[in-house]
């Protein structure tokens, strides 16, 4: 079995409310759990980065129906590399949202707002790992 990480950027169509989030979280937590995904997204200034992981058809697929989601555009594909096992099985699809950690972070990789169209992809993926330990409750 092949396993990937794809990371992507997207921009929402509007603002997310909270309840835009807790509906996208809800939806992918339990359809990743039966199709064994497993990721991180973060979201903020009308900005997503998301890590998906799992088996390649499986996230070439998901990956489709996320990027044909209404609720956002402008959808990027920062890498796509085979990977030896998954690194976020312990979050189905974990979540971070703005944070004092968030901004911290931001600072080290010398943004000081959250743009994922200006990280390389050593950065959108440092990022991604970092703030899967400063979790979000939505
Ligand atoms: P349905 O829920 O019936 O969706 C039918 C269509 O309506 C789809 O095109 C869907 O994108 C769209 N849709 C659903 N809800 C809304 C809404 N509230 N407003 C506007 N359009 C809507 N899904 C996962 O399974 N795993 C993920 O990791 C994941 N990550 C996501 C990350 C982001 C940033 C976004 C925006 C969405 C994410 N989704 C994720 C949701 C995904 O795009 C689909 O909604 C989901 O896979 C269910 O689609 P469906 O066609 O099976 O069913």
């Amino acid at each position: 079995m092949k396993i990937i990480r794809l990371l992507y950027y997207s921009h929402a169509t509007r603002e997310m409310s909270l309840a835009d989030l807790k509906d996208i979280l809800e939806t992918a937590r339990s359809n990743n759990n039966s199709i064994e995904v497993c990721g991180m997204l973060c979201y903020e200034q009308q900005y997503f980065l998301q890590a998906l992981e799992g088996e390649r058809e499986t996230v070439n697929e998901l990956y489709l129906d996320i990027a044909d989601d209404p609720r956002h555009d402008e959808v990027v594909i920062i890498s796509y590399e085979e990977i030896a096992k998954p690194t976020f099985t312990q979050w189905k699809m974990g979540y971070a949202g703005s944070s004092a950690q968030f901004t911290e972070l931001l600072k080290e990789l010398g943004q000081s707002t959250f743009s994922p169209a200006d990280m390389s992809v050593d950065q959108a993926s440092i990022f991604l790992q970092k703030m899967s330990a400063f979790q979000t409750d939505v």
